[in-house]
């Protein structure tokens, strides 16, 4: 069976706050764009990739939920995979100074943790040539690197789910790298091949 890999792309357009200190960055445009581009290039190498919330709107996170575990449904669960795209902040309007990537799973042991793994690995491969001293933020307590919290997308999603923070939003350095050509193109990649690394793992294409 194929997987289908379901791509979220964080909040929505009347969400307040969410966005860099000098609005450059307004999180669910950047990551929709993101979230498209990488629909778009999975798409093109035959996979079967879809967003799951096409809109502008912020749709609520039960909402989204309920798109995954239908998709599960229809597919299998181990035959679905979903990453959600964000953008970190430390604070809550001014700049500030922590930098760099992380992603989230639900806590235990899950399929959301070997989706993170691969994304993990494909971050270090991306970025780690692009920004020598890039920060790949991790959480070893529990045996593997990403953070776990039982965010609502990963606990009620059923299938594979991992969150990705992707840089700060209120880092000038991380704003300056995330809307360059290369920072762009970089975070796109970074999901394109973390995704096809698990799908070559785990699934079909
Ligand atoms: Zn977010």
């Amino acid at each position: 069976m194929t997987m289908k890999i379901l791509v979220d792309n964080g909040h929505g357009i009347t969400t307040p706050g969410k966005r860099s200190p000098d609005s450059r960055i307004l999180e669910y445009k950047y990551t929709r764009e993101i979230a498209r581009e990488v629909v778009k290039r999975l798409k093109a190498e035959g996979y079967d990739a879809e967003l799951l919330t096409p809109e502008d709107a912020d749709i609520s996170l039960g909402e989204r939920c309920n798109r995954v575990n239908a998709q599960c449904d229809r597919y299998g669960t181990k035959n679905v995979c979903l990453v959600s795209i964000h953008n970190n902040a430390a604070g809550s309007g001014a700049w500030m100074t922590a930098r760099g990537w992380e992603a989230w799973t639900s806590k235990g042991q899950t399929q959301g943790d070997k989706l993170a793994d691969c994304l993990y690995d494909s971050a270090e491969k991306v970025l780690k040539p692009l920004l020598p001293d890039v920060k790949i933020r991790t959480d070893m307590a529990d045996g593997d690197r990403d953070k776990e919290s039982n965010f609502t997308i990963l606990y009620r999603s059923r299938c594979a789910a991992c969150l990705t923070e992707n840089m700060f939003m209120d880092n000038k350095e991380d704003v300056d790298w995330l809307l360059s050509n290369c920072g762009r193109d970089a975070i796109v990649r970074l999901h394109v091949d973390g995704i096809k690394m698990y799908v070559a793992k785990y699934g079909k294409k």
